[in-house]
């Protein structure tokens, strides 16, 4: 699969290429298993990278429209996701919230705030197509 828009930062960032192509490998693979998010601490261990590097290079696949970050509010007590919101500020609107598992109304001590790599359609759509 070809990204236009990766092809242009794999070329501002040739040192960068290789292990680039790597993490979208690595992307397609979890999208062919019918994954739809990728968390950082997982990619890192794929690519064999510190989490910070990684950060630093899904934000480069970010401004390639192939993943877009989001934070998931996770319950402490059972790890159902409770909720999204796509910036730290949106977190703090959406609590407390209502966790229907535990019945009973989560403020920030109570979750867990998990930020993952959604994948974009241009991703997912490699699924699809084989
Ligand atoms: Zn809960």
């Amino acid at each position: 699969m070809q990204y236009p828009e990766l092809e242009r930062i794999k070329s501002k960032h040739p040192q960068l290429a290789s292990i680039i192509d790597k993490l979208v490998g690595y992307i397609e693979r979890e999208a062919a298993e019918g994954h739809d998010r990728i968390t950082p601490p997982l990619a890192a261990g794929y690519l064999k990278l510190s989490e910070a590097e990684t950060l630093g290079l899904l934000s480069l696949l970010e401004d390639a429209r192939i993943v877009r970050p989001i934070y998931e509010i996770v319950c402490r007590n059972t790890n159902a996701v409770l909720a999204t919101a796509k910036d730290r500020r949106g977190i703090r609107e959406i609590l407390p919230i209502h966790c229907n598992l535990c019945d009973d109304e989560h403020d920030a001590e109570d979750v867990r705030i998990e930020l993952v790599f959604k994948l974009l359609p241009q991703a997912a759509t490699t699924n699809a197509a084989g």
